[in-house]
């Protein structure tokens, strides 16, 4: 069987830094690229928060850059799916799509996570065209323009935030009669006035010639007082949470309750010792990609230091 020092799984910053270092580490790392190759980013347009591109640059070009520089060291960068992963033992048994099996004396999850869509037809059609998941990401592009931000949670309310501070006007989209998020957001939300909340709203559609020019809304779905109405917008942003891609690693690991890595302390260290964890897959709260490639060194450096202390290498 195939044995590996250092096996990575997952493609985004997180897991291609992680090559990077691994492989300067003559550590022969093998990484899964998964199935979205490259991440999240490569679904992005233009990223201009990234240090090191004062003129911003392509998402899935940034991600051709990273993956080039891990190989360029020595990493192995491979096209398959990891479905199967057994941490009950050392060296770990990892299994791919097809099947095959390989042993790792370290792993390092790098999974991502992913955000929620509403699953309307819309969102897939405008991908790209005034639809985004990514206010700190793509809000620049909008500018003195209207947005709506849809989620009544911490992290609509600071997109929404966030976007007040572009926007000539945010509406924020809440399914129930309240927000969710915490008190000092929702105070936050409520002294901007710029932003309007639209309660007890579900989007069921948007509109618009070849990029978004508004959205179609119910409010007091199924109530006498049901209404049907329009909002113009340029730019729909969605916040009703991500999901970390973690599936496959539930009963191996300690995962918290909405399926993110726990790790422990201030490390890359998960409960299970040799297996590390960086990126979105571990981290509910900043979710950049430059955090993410801070955590995916750390979690390098951590395996480094794991395999120096169990094998002396
Ligand atoms: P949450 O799960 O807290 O909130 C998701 C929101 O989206 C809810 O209001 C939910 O509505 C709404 N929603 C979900 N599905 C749909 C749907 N199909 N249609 C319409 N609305 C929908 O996720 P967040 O990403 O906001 O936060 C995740 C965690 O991260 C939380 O613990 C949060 O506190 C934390 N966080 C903290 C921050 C901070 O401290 N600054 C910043 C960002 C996040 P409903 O309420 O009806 O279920």
């Amino acid at each position: 069987m195939e044995h590996r020092k250092v096996v990575i799984i997952g493609s985004g910053p997180a897991g291609y830094t992680a090559g990077i270092y691994a492989s300067r580490a003559n550590l022969n790392p093998l990484l899964f690229e998964g199935m979205q190759p490259g991440g999240q980013l490569t679904q992005t347009t233009e990223i201009e928060n990234f240090p090191g591109y004062p003129e911003g640059i392509q998402g899935p070009e940034m991600m051709e850059q990273l993956r080039k520089q891990a190989e360029r060291f020595g990493c192995e960068v491979r096209p398959k799916v990891i479905s199967k992963v057994d941490f009950s033992q050392r060296p770990f048994t990892l299994e791919d799509e097809d099947g095959n099996q390989i042993q790792a004396d370290s792993v390092i999850i790098s999974t991502g996570a992913s955000a929620k869509y509403l699953g309307l037809a819309d969102e897939e059609k405008y991908n790209g065209m005034g639809v985004s998941a990514c206010a700190t990401c793509d809000g620049f592009f909008y500018r003195k323009k209207k947005v709506a931000v849809v989620g009544g949670g911490d992290t609509a309310c600071e997109e929404a935030l966030y976007l007040a501070g572009l926007c000539e006007k945010v509406y924020l989209i809440v399914r129930k009669d309240y927000l969710r998020a915490s008190d000092v957001m929702k105070k936050r939300v409520g002294m901007k006035e710029n932003i309007t909340i639209l309660f007890n709203c579900n989007v069921v559609g948007l509109y618009g010639d070849g990029v978004v020019e508004g959205a179609r809304i119910v409010s007091k779905v199924g109530t006498p007082e049901e209404d049907h109405f329009t909002i113009d917008i340029d730019g729909f942003f969605l916040a009703i949470g991500h999901k970390p891609n973690t599936d496959i690693f539930r009963g191996q690991i300690d995962l918290d309750e909405a399926g993110y890595v726990k790790v422990i302390g201030n490390t890359t260290h998960t409960n299970v010792e040799g297996v590390f964890a960086a990126g979105d897959c571990a981290d509910p709260r900043y979710r950049q990609a430059v955090s993410a490639a801070g955590t995916g060194c750390r979690a390098a450096l951590d395996a480094e230091r794991f395999l120096m202390e169990t094998q002396g290498v």
